[in-house]
Order: structure tokens, then sequence, then C-alpha cells
């Protein structure tokens, strides 16, 4: 068996782990060997549909020392006036320009592709290429770093979970793409952002809201878009980020919470006469969720079990449906809900979101961190990780999580190489707001923000002991 030194194996070179060794090879001298099963870095991006982009701005994804687009406000669309947001097809050229300008040529990154790592994430590791079958150990000075704890699956790699008979037109979310005769109707199975995306493009390209059938177990609560644009528009980011506050600090209880994020226009439903029971983080603009409630015919029946010829079975009931209907597989969990557990382990560092989403912003200040402080104890001090999104309590996680890395940037704990850092940060959605404070619209916005924080703050964490949520 071949053997390699290095100081950190990072398994998985998705976004979050390239997020992570970029950031940790900026600030500091550290050999670090990447390992993946896939043949280039990227990881579910490689596999995504299509018509995929981003949730949030191109401005602040993908890692800190480059670009990803060109930092410029829609013209037209449904983002019109909002930052750009990339293709799948660009996050994929993305990251392996990263890989191949900046990691490689560092001298610092080895990476392995087509391999499975098959070590114990302690001591002792292991990886196989998939091509030749040949082993290599891994002598890890200091730490592997696991960024598959909490593994997105799309779906185009994903098995659903259940049976679909012969001669059911049926694709995944992609596959809408490759239609050539068009079907009776479109019967979009999932309640996730996978679906909003396929129900939004079959708008957008002519299907009629009444030939689109939506199957959601669930409904959900999605955010608005404006409350989250970083550099020009950041007025609007921390203008919403103080509404919420200030509805966090007031609330009386969780359904007085949602009352007033969606009064305030932070949050937003599909159908107001029902109370959605799914919170993951799903970000749209008003012209997307504008467009998606003219999908009336909604089924709700829980879960899909079996989708026959003239049926589609359910948790609690079913449907008709035809060889003419085409079915749309958007079931796949996007990522998987393991709680959060401590980042810096004594032998393993596990990248975790630290604001519930915003992967890679997430996974670069693990690396900086990682880069410039010693003890673990004080690391995980300093970046708690948010459980991943799924109810609606977790909004709470999340923006508990948001005013954590707020009162970092500003100088919270007197660690003023983090709020540098924070501020100078492209994956930071308030990086350079330094350079805003003569914003009055910023200015006011801090001042609401500062007076209802401890409120907020207090009233969050007796939201949460109500509803058995750790804080
Ligand atoms: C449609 C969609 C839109 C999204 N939009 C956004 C957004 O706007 N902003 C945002 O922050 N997040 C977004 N996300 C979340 C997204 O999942 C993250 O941004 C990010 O791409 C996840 O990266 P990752 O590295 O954590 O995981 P992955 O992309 O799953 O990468 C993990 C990698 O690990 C490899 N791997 C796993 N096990 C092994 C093993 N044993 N050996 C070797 N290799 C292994 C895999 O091959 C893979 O390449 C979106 C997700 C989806 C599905």
């Amino acid at each position: 068996m071949n053997t390699i030194d290095t100081d950190y194996l990072v398994v998985g070179a998705g976004a979050a782990g390239m997020a992570f060794v970029d950031a940790l090879i900026a600030d500091g001298d550290a050999e670090v060997v990447m390992v993946d099963r896939q043949y280039r870095p990227g990881g579910h991006w490689n596999h995504a549909y299509p018509f995929v982009r981003l949730h949030q701005p191109s401005a602040i994804y993908g890692v800190n020392s480059r670009r990803l687009g060109t930092d410029s406000i829609d013209a037209l669309g449904s983002d019109a006036g909002l930052y750009e947001r990339a293709t799948g097809a660009e996050i994929c050229g993305y990251f392996q320009q990263v890989l191949n300008q900046t990691l490689l040529p560092s001298g610092q990154v080895r990476f392995f592709g087509m391999s499975d790592y098959l070590g114990d994430w302690k001591h002792d590791h292991v990886f196989r290429s998939r091509m030749t079958g040949t082993c290599t150990r891994v002598n890890v000075r200091k730490k592997v770093v696991d960024t598959t704890y909490l593994q997105a699956t799309v779906p185009a790699t994903h098995k659903p979970a259940f049976t679909v008979d012969g001669g059911v037109r049926f694709c995944p979310a992609g596959g809408i793409v490759d239609q050539v005769e068009p079907p009776g109707g479109y019967t979009v199975l999932g309640g996730g952002k996978t679906a909003m995306d396929v129900c939004y493009w079959l708008l957008a390209h002519g299907v009629d809201p009444e030939r689109i059938r939506w199957v959601r177990p669930r409904d959900t609560w999605a955010l608005s878009r404006r409350g989250f644009q970083p550099l020009d528009l950041m007025h609007l980011t921390i203008g919403e980020f103080a509404a919420a506050l200030r509805a966090l600090a007031e609330a009386e209880s969780l359904d007085d919470l949602y009352r007033r994020l969606e009064a305030g226009g932070q949050l937003r439903r599909f159908d107001k006469t029902v109370v959605p029971t799914m919170f993951r983080g799903a970000i749209l603009s008003d012209a997307e969720f504008d467009a998606l409630v003219q999908i009336k015919r909604v089924v709700r029946k829980g879960h899909v079990k079996r989708i026959t010829s003239d049926r589609i079975l359910l948790a609690e009931g079913e449907v008709e449906t035809g060889l003419d209907e085409l079915h749309v597989d958007c079931t796949a969990s996007g990522f998987r809900s393991n709680p959060a557990i401590p980042i810096f382990g004594p032998a393993c560092i596990t990248t975790q979101g630290l604001v519930g989403g915003f992967t890679t912003f997430s996974a670069a200040l693990i690396g900086y961190v990682e880069a410039v402080r010693g003890d673990d104890r004080e690391k995980n001090a300093l970046l708690q990780p948010v459980s991943p999104l799924n109810n609606p309590i977790d909004w709470i996680n999340a923006y508990m999580g948001f005013l954590r890395i707020a009162d970092l940037q500003a100088g919270a704990g007197g660690h003023q190489d983090l709020a540098e850092w924070l501020d100078r940060a492209r994956l930071n959605l308030t990086g350079g707001m330094s350079r805003h404070m003569d914003d009055p619209r910023i200015v006011n916005a801090l001042d609401d923000i500062a007076q209802c924080r401890d409120a907020a703050v207090e009233n969050g964490r007796r939201l949460l002991e109500t509803m058995n949520v750790p804080v």
C-alpha cells in the first residue's frame, strides 16, 4: 500500500471542502490532501438539474479568495433588482478553476479524485482509487476533515422511497428538459426547493398553472431573497434582519413570531389557509413567489408510496393519475438532518452550518479559525454549529447563529482578527459593512438591532425551551 503524509486530510471536495481548504491555506502553511469519490470538485452541483441556480447571490458563494460571477445586479427576470445567482454549470466550472488555478498551484494541496475514503475518522486513514483499486494510507499530522456529515442528495442520484409501475411517465427533476412530446399534465412530487424550481421552470416555459399538480407532503415557509443581499444592497439585508430580530424580541409564541415575520414580508407561504410545518431555509424572490402561488391543484395526503398506471397511492389516501401524466421526482432530501455536533473534535473537524445554510461561508470561517487558533475548546466556543433547518422552530436557532456572527464582526470578545476577517470576507453577507457606515439606512437599522438584540436572544431562548429544542 502507498503511504503519504499530510497535515490535513479533507474528505469531500464539494463546496464545503473547497471553501474550507481555500481559507485554511490562505492563513497558514498547512499541507492538505483532498479526497473525493467524484472526478472533479463541486460535489452535488455536478449532478444538479440543468436549470438549477443558487438560492443566494453568487457574490457570497464559493471560496473566499475568488469571485464567482461578476457581482452584478440582474436587470431582467425573476430577480430583477437583486444580485445575480450562478447556474449549476457556472458553479462546477468555478470550482474546477479554484482547484486548478488556486489550490493546486499553492503547492500546499494535493487532490485525489475518483477515490473513496475508507478510514475511521480517527486515526486510520485509507482511500481507495475507483479506477485502479489501489489503496493509499494517509498519515495525518493534524486532523481529518469530514465535509460529508450533512451530505447533500439530489434528484438525479437519489433513489425514491416509493415504487413506480412500468409504463408510468416518470423522471427526476432534470428530466423535464428532455421531454419531446407534451404530456397531458405535470405532477410535481415534493414540497421543497427543487419542487419550487421545477414548478417555476414549468410556468416560465408557458405551462398553464392548471396543468400542474403539486404533491406537497408538508407546506413550507420560504424566506424572501430581498433579505439576503450583499454589497450595494446590504441596507436591505440589515433592514430585514433588524425587522426579524424585532419580531423575535416581541413574539409571544412561535405562531405569533411567524405572524409577525409574514406581516413584515421576511417569510412567505403559498397558501394562507394552511399553516406550514416545514422550514428548510428556501429563499425565493417575490416574482418567483407570485408565480408559484398560481398553482392551486395541491395534493396534501402525505408521502407518495406508489404510482400505478391510474393512481398515486399516498400515506393518507390516493388520487387519480394517467399514462399521459408526467410525474416529476423532487423528493430528494437535499441534505441530511444530522444533529449539530462540536465542529473541532480531537481527531476530526466536522464542517457544519454556522447560520443555517450559507455552507461556504461557514466552511471558510471554520478553515480560518483552524488556521489561526490552537485550542479546540476555544474554537468550539467561538464557532457553534446550527442544526440543519427542517421545522419552523429552527428559524430561531438560525437567527441566533446570525447574531453570533454579527457579534463577532462587531468585535465581541475582543477577537479583533475575526472581526477584520469577517469584514473583508467576500462570503460574508455583511462583509465590507465598515465601508457603508455613512449610509443612514444601515446606521438606523444597526441602532434598531442594538436596541432589541438582548430581548431577542432572551425571548428566542424562551421559545426554544418551550418547544424543548436545544439552544
Ligand atoms: C438545488 C440546491 C441549491 C442550493 N443553493 C444553495 C445556496 O444558494 N447557498 C448555500 O449556501 N447552499 C445551497 N445549497 C446547499 C448546498 O448543498 C451547499 O451549498 C453545498 O453545495 C453543499 O456542499 P457540501 O460540500 O457540504 O456537500 P456535497 O456537495 O454533497 O459534497 C460532498 C462531497 O463529498 C464526497 N464524498 C462523500 N463521501 C465520500 C467518501 N467516503 N469518500 C470520498 N468522497 C466522499 C462526495 O462525492 C461529494 O463530492 C443548495 C443545495 C441544493 C440541492
